[in-house]
This record gives structure tokens, C-alpha cells and sequence, in this order.
């Protein structure tokens, strides 16, 4: 069970085998208030896109932002957890079957709260960690229009 030190820094915590390091950990990476959020919430701030909410409970998947007056609903995936098809992280070598029912629950759960969402009349918009990082700029032209009321379709991509 246990491995040698590698050389690489782990992209994926170590082996977990007890469950209440599991939980600990699953919790951690739901904490509000992460960097990415943190940023995110100033840009929009700093741009007078205000009258957000975070974390609404009312919601399916209590999207990270969301306007309810626009109905748009934003998500601000973390690229390990949510399987970004942009950066494509690298699966952990061990545990497999535990990190692939994992990253497959997490995925389809994420699925389910969208089509939720949309199928109560929101607009639903997934903004990566890596391109929040690399382009907030971009991310913001697109939350920017559709608070604007640009269609949803024009920005989304294939969920
Ligand atoms: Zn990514």
C-alpha cells in the first residue's frame, strides 16, 4: 500500500485508505472562499457586476455565483475534481477505482444540477479554474454578456 517517495510532486493526495481522510479531504475541496472564487467574485465586483449571490442553497448544485434577477447561474469548477476537458489533469496512479467512481459521480452529479437549472428557465455557465487563470478577461466577456442577455447557447459549450 504505501509507496516510495516519488520524484514528482503528487497531483493527487497519496493513497487514502481511511475514510475519514476522505471525507476530510472531499470537504476541503468544497470550502467556499478558495483563491479562484475569491478572484472571480472581485472581478465581477470591479466591473459592476453585482447582486450576486454565492453559494445559493436554493439552487441545484449551489452554483459558485449567481445572479437570480438574470436567472444566470455560474460554476467555477476546480479542473482536478471536475475532469476539465481543457487542461485534462492527470488521473492518480493509485486508487484508480476509487478516483474514477469518484471524478464519474462528480461529473455526473455536475450534469444533473445543469440540466436542473436549465430546465427551470437558467442560463448556466461553467468556467474553468485554468481559464479563469490564463484568460479572466475572457470569462468575464462572457458572464458580462450573458448578464447582458446574450443567449447562452452563443457561450456555452457542449455539456
Ligand atoms: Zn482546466
Amino acid at each position: 500500500m504505501a509507496t516510495k517517495k516519488r520524484k514528482y510532486a503528487p497531483i493527487a493526495p497519496p493513497p487514502l485508505t481511511a475514510q475519514e481522510k476522505v471525507s476530510r479531504y472531499m470537504r476541503g475541496n468544497k470550502s467556499k472562499d478558495t483563491q479562484p472564487e475569491l478572484l472571480l467574485r472581485r472581478l465581477l465586483w470591479h466591473h459592476g457586476l453585482r447582486g450576486y449571490r454565492i453559494h445559493w442553497k436554493k439552487l441545484p448544485g449551489k452554483p459558485d455565483v449567481c445572479y437570480p434577477g438574470r436567472k444566470l447561474a455560474i460554476f467555477l469548477h476546480g479542473c482536478f475534481w471536475h475532469r476539465c476537458p481543457h487542461c485534462v489533469p492527470a488521473l492518480p496512479k493509485s486508487n484508480v477505482p476509487f478516483w474514477t467512481d469518484k471524478f464519474t459521480r462528480n461529473q455526473a452529479r455536475d450534469q444533473l444540477n445543469r440540466a436542473r437549472l436549465r430546465a427551470a428557465g437558467w442560463q448556466v455557465l461553467v468556467i474553468w479554474g485554468c481559464q479563469l487563470q490564463q484568460d479572466p478577461e475572457g470569462c468575464l466577456f462572457a458572464i458580462k454578456a450573458l448578464h447582458a442577455g446574450v443567449p447562452e447557447s452563443y457561450w456555452l459549450e457542449a455539456a
